[in-house]
């Protein structure tokens, strides 16, 4: 294997971003820079694939927005006990599959000049004086810096004595024919109408092989004991008994499609994405919680990642700063806020959330606009703002989608 200053542990959207705006900021590091992937594109990644146009405009801004077939999203639909609400306009975001939007990707990355050595997994690290040596299923490379972007499992995490974190989420997703009651075709739909849940179901349009089918799964949120006042881990609820329910009252057979099950790591403070000369990226650090939203996520770190390494000397002492980069930045900021209303959506409180916010569209089409990378309808915010706190004086009945 030819030697790098710069490995790049795993070729998903964060690993390939991170290469991609590396070498738009310093296309002369091409030759030391290298990413392995342990598989070979296409290769599949079980993910329902929706990113809002905030993602996506990231890669525009790099240059590198893969052409991929994709169903696009102007609405979302949001279903509670309460009340079912929709809002949305123009074009939010797209529905596409993992298996094309990140062999796309790759390829936009190498015509960028990023050497790719894909069926290339690394099996362990170690760091010495000066240098990271790793071992690899296609030899040893000895670096300055390597960059975890191997998701969910990072072996590269695991190796620098991280926990897995505290805030995992076991999910299923299926792809099925429509069903009754589905949404139109450019809408999202998230069903949150099960009370015991610390998650939702969700149904996302998608194209499989230009077939039009609907991607639908369970997120089901498996918090650590102690880790959230009031929220006992979900560890009781059976993943696929309750998504065969959900199917089943939608006239569908979960044992009659494939069924995809993985894992989701949620991002949590203090964050730890750098040590030494090894740094994280994407879910390897940790994504939202909540709504367990992870590509636009893993993208933005990735160009920041990018971006700080173009012009970072490659220093355990330099290095270092990325841990106040990421924190400080739009993105680290972002999954602040998303961690902090862990409680309020599915604690002890989500109740009383519900009925506050029951009906409320207009905090809902704000919500779409941040998707979207729109900034906020001002008129949606303060009509949003406004009735919650009428709802919180009065507590009026909220209006039901029809
Ligand atoms: C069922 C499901 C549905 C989801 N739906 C959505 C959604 O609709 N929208 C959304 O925004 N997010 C969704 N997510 C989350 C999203 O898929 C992830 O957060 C996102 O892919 C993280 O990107 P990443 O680049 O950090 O990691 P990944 O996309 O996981 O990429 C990691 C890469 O590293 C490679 N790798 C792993 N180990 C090694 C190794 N040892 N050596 C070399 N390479 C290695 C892997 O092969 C992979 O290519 C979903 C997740 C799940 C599980």
């Amino acid at each position: 294997m030819r030697g790098a200053d710069i490995a790049i542990i795993g070729g998903g959207p964060a690993g390939l971003t991170t290469g991609i705006a590396l070498l738009r900021a310093r296309p002369d590091l091409a030759d030391r820079v290298v990413l392995l992937e342990k598989a070979r594109y296409p290769r599949e990644k079980i993910c329902a694939g929706a990113l809002g146009e905030r993602g996506w405009q990231v890669l525009e801004s790099l240059d590198a927005a893969p052409n991929v077939p994709h169903v696009p999203i102007s609405a979302i639909r949001l279903d509670t006990r309460q009340a079912s609400i929709q809002a949305g306009g123009g074009l939010l975001g797209r529905v596409l599959r993992r298996k094309e939007f990140d062999a796309a990707l790759a390829d936009r990355a190498r015509a960028l000049g990023l050497r790719i050595e894909e069926g290339c997994a690394l099996e362990s690290l170690v760091e010495n004086e000066g240098s990271v040596r790793i071992e690899t299923t296609s030899g040893v490379l000895d670096c300055a810096a390597v960059i975890g972007a191997d998701g969910v499992g990072s072996k590269v995490r695991r190796a620098l004595g991280l926990p897995v974190g505290r805030l995992r989420a076991m999910v299923l997703e299926v792809d099925t024919a429509a069903a009754p009651g589905d949404p139109a075709r450019d809408v999202l739909r998230f069903d949150a109408t099960q009370p015991d849940l610390p998650g939702y179901y969700w149904d996302f349009p998608t194209l499989v092989d230009g077939e039009a089918l609907w991607c639908r799964g369970l997120y089901l949120l498996r918090v650590a004991e102690g880790t959230e006042r009031g929220m006992a881990p979900a560890d009781h609820i059976p993943l696929k008994e309750r998504m065969a329910a959900y199917l089943a009252a939608r006239g569908l057979d979960l044992d009659a499609v494939r069924n995809k099950r993985f894992a989701e790591r949620g991002w949590e403070a203090p964050v730890h994405p750098v040590q030494g000369r090894c740094l994280l990226v994407g879910e390897a650090i940790g994504i939202d919680p909540v709504t367990g939203e992870g590509i636009a996520q893993a993208i933005e770190c990735g160009r920041d990642l990018g971006r700080f390494l173009a012009r970072c000397p490659l220093e355990p002492a330099a290095l270092a700063r990325w841990a106040s980069v990421h924190r400080r930045s739009r993105l680290g900021r972002d999954l602040w806020v998303r961690r902090s209303l862990l409680r309020p959506c599915y604690g002890p409180d989500r109740d009383r959330l519900e009925r506050r916010l029951a009906g409320n569209a207009a905090l809902l089409s704000v919500g779409c606009a941040h998707w979207a990378g729109r900034a906020p309808p001002i008129g949606d915010l303060l009509k949003g703002l406004g009735q919650l706190a009428l709802r919180m004086l009065t507590g009026a009945p909220p209006r039901q989608l029809q």
